[in-house]
């Protein structure tokens, strides 16, 4: 039987069972180790599905819980997987979540092997698309509060001089994906593309240059050629395309990437996959939370850098809605059954 486990990233005296779908509220108090007033005694309640492998995470305090990057918001919840983040509150006191086989090993074992469990949740490769949830998450440049201050662990997953940065991380999968051949399906000098692994429509590839460039934040005038290049392989991409009569296609770059190393979406406009499964999913293709590879290009062109906006984490959380007749739908299922009357047979 799996056991969970909420991990301090910070202290490793933070441990606590999660058991099998009892739920746990946890907040400002000796178990976690949190003396900050702006959280709640009970900010968030915890319930861990062991069979299910994710831990539903409900925020109860008033002050912001978030799973990465992204609010919860008061009384709403969402579903926290391995390798994700819990910030208590205010971004700040991360946990990760962790299952492991129960055995009969006494707490003190189990301390002992804090460290390097908290090495191996670093490791812990999930299906990154099953994301039920907000995606752990790399920064771009924040206009305003967010700045690259605000959560100095994110940081790290990117920085390459960072010790927790290896190939066997999930948000280092595309790094992978790219050097393997089985994957890749265009390469010249300067860029390859692959397949996506969990594509979100008919056609879904990710452009990616050589050159280890961690996300659009380190994106400089000096990279202007290379983004054109990039776009110039995708539009390459969607004329080899035999769909690319009747479908749409965009070029783009989510603000906030999930995966390390940059990489341009290619995707066309159906939507017409199993893989599509969240309005996270949704909204990070068809809000502003998807910057137009053109656009990106032309903000570099005039302000030297990406600029991503404070509110375009909440585009994740828009309702959802149709991206040609702009009707709104209430699930994902009667989104799925609206878009066929859009699609060509
Ligand atoms: P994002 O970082 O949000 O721009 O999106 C990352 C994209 O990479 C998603 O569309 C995933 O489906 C895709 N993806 C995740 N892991 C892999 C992988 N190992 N190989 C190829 N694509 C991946
Ligand atoms: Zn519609």
């Amino acid at each position: 039987m799996l056991v969970c486990w909420l991990v301090g990233k910070e202290e490793c005296s933070q441990r606590m069972k999660l058991p099998h779908l009892e739920a746990v509220v946890i907040g400002r108090g000796p178990e976690t180790g949190i003396t900050d007033k702006k959280c709640s005694r009970q900010q968030v309640q915890l319930k861990a599905d062991c069979n299910k492998g994710y831990v539903t995470v409900k925020q109860i305090g008033v002050n912001p819980t978030s799973v990465d990057l992204v609010n919860i918001g008061k009384d709403e919840e969402v579903k926290m997987k391995p390798g994700q983040v819990l910030y208590v509150v205010n971004k700040l006191y991360p946990f990760m979540v962790e299952f492991a086989e129960e055995s009969a090993k006494t707490a003190a074992e189990a301390e002992n092997k804090m460290q390097t469990n908290k090495m191996l949740c670093e490791d812990s490769c999930e299906d990154e698309d099953v994301e039920l949830v907000p995606r752990k998450r790399t920064k771009t440049e924040v206009v305003g509060t967010e700045g690259s201050s605000a959560n100095p662990k994110l940081s790290k997953q990117e920085g390459t001089s960072s010790k927790k940065e290896h190939l066997g991380h999930w948000s280092q999968g595309l790094k992978s994906s790219m050097q393997d051949p089985e994957m890749q399906v265009y390469k010249d000098e300067k860029a390859v593309v692959i397949k996506d692994k969990y594509p979100k429509a008919r056609y879904h590839w990710l452009v990616l240059p050589w050159k280890p460039i961690p996300s659009l934040k380190s994106i400089t005038r000096d990279h202007i050629e290379l983004l054109e290049h990039m776009h110039a392989v995708g539009q390459r991409m969607i004329e080899q395309c035999p769909a690319r009569q009747s479908l749409e296609f965009r070029l783009g770059y989510h603000a906030i990437p999930s995966m390390s190393q940059l990489h341009l979406h290619v995707i066309s406009q159906d939507f017409d996959s199993p893989a599509l499964k969240t309005k996270k999913h949704w909204n990070s293709f068809t809000t502003d939370y998807f910057l137009n590879s053109e656009d990106v290009i032309e903000m570099v062109r005039s302000k030297g850098k990406v600029l991503v906006g404070d509110h375009v984490s909440e585009c994740l959380k828009l309702p959802l809605r149709c991206h040609h007749c702009k009707q709104q739908l209430s699930t994902m299922p009667e989104l799925k059954a609206h878009l066929m009357k859009h699609r060509p047979k």
